[in-house]
């Protein structure tokens, strides 16, 4: 058991050695990296949003900014509906941040053609 010299408390028992699911949040005992679905990165995922293939909702916005929500599959339109849930977010969020994503992207790709 590693203890901090300086507090007494043991490491195991501290927040900064939990890992925090990157979908859900949840803070779990120990790390569960997995591949992501939708980007060749990988993530924490706790068991439940593993199980259901949900995403980071930071992984969400970037890669579904600029596609038409009836252009996805059901299968995509449920991951995406269940990944904002566990995130507290809604779809009306998601649709507003992948909007304001896309414009920021408009506006950099602009400053470059004028530099
Ligand atoms: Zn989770």
């Amino acid at each position: 058991m590693e203890v901090n010299v300086e507090t007494g408390v043991t490491l195991e028992s501290t927040p900064e050695r939990k890992c925090r699911c990157d979908c859900c949040g949840k803070l779990m005992d120990h790390t569960n990296a997995l591949c992501s679905g939708i980007a060749a990165m990988s993530f924490n995922y706790c068991n439940d949003c593993a199980r259901k293939d949900l995403e980071p909702y930071s992984v969400l916005v970037p890669y579904f900014a600029g596609t038409l929500w009836r252009d996805l599959t059901a299968y995509w339109q449920n991951i995406i509906r269940e990944s904002c849930e566990v995130n507290g977010h809604t779809l009306e969020q998601f649709h507003k941040d992948c909007d304001d994503y896309m414009e920021s992207c408009r506006r950099w790709s602009d400053k470059l053609i004028k530099d």
